[in-house]
């Protein structure tokens, strides 16, 4: 049986990128395993280049794997994954705004997903959006507006209540506040620490920030060139780090508990 699978378990994970002409093998994800518990928000942080957006684009069917094998709710993902199956996980990325059609307005983004992949018409499509809008804190006034008149924060909202509009069980969150300015991030942090709450939402998190993990995260996975080097639970991993790139990448958050410092910047390099 599988029933004592996690939600979503990765088990030695393995992508390459094979570059024909400089004839070079990029190892961008080696042997990889981590698990995701329904209901919980788990860290991957990592310093830019390690791997990390290469594992969550694998999670969601959006990068194909070498080897190993994503189990989601007790079954094995194959080479291609059914609709009913890309239902189930959804992803919000770094730059909103690359993600939202500018010549759409935000009901049209909304009502383009609900009619794809939900049998909502008409009425009913409209009093969806404005539960969307609610449960990401907009205002349903903000419907009529394009991506182009709403700010970074609101965008990335925008981006999480499409997500959310085809009901998935896990959202992988792919540096979501780290386009954003520090003073609208920890809105968004809340906001998905409140969905966990409030619809049961699972989250994979994906950070460079250890800082911001600490604040949201239950357990944290770091990654390494590709490689998981510890999984902890929050609390133990910042209290007491086993791993010395673990502990590289908490130096490089100059006070912990003290002021909102920015933590390790996305093409900040450190060695292990
Ligand atoms: P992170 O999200 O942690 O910054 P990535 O997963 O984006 O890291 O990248 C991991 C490694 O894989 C990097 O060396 C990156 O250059 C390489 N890489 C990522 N995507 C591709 C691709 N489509 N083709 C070739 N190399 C890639
Ligand atoms: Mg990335």
């Amino acid at each position: 049986m599988t029933t004592d699978l996690p939600q979503l378990r990765c088990s030695d994970v393995v992508v390459t990128f094979r570059q024909k002409q400089a004839r070079t093998v990029i190892h961008a994800v080696k042997s990889a395993s981590l698990d995701v518990g329904a209901g919980e928000i788990v860290g991957l942080v990592g310093e830019s280049g390690s791997g990390k957006s290469t594992l969550a684009r694998a999670v969601v069917g959006l990068q194909r794997i070498d080897s190993g094998t994503i189990t989601f709710e007790g079954k094995a993902f194959g080479a291609r994954r059914s609709r009913a199956d890309r239902r189930g996980i959804q992803m919000v990325f770094q730059d909103p705004y690359g993600s939202l059609d500018p010549r759409m307005t935000i009901r049209g983004t909304l009502a383009e997903m609900l009619r794809r992949h939900t049998a909502l018409r008409g009425e009913a499509i409209e009093t969806r959006c404005r539960e969307l809008m609610d449960m990401v804190r907009l205002p349903s006034s903000l419907l009529g507006s394009r991506p182009a008149g709403m700010s970074g924060g609101q965008r990335q909202r925008v981006a999480i209540a499409r997500a959310l509009s085809i009901e998935p069980r896990l959202l992988v969150a792919d540096e979501p506040v780290a386009a954003l300015d520090v003073s609208v991030q920890a809105g968004i942090v809340n906001l998905l620490s409140d969905l966990r709450d409030e619809v049961g939402l699972s989250i994979l998190f994906i950070s460079h920030d250890l800082s911001i993990v600490r604040t949201l995260c239950d357990r944290v996975n770091v990654i390494y060139r590709g490689e998981i080097v510890e999984e902890r639970p929050c609390a133990e991993l910042f209290a007491d780090p086993r791993d010395d790139y673990t502990r590289t990448l908490l130096s490089a958050i100059p006070r912990l508990g003290g002021p909102r410092t920015e933590g390790l910047r996305d093409g900040q390099s450190l060695s292990r």
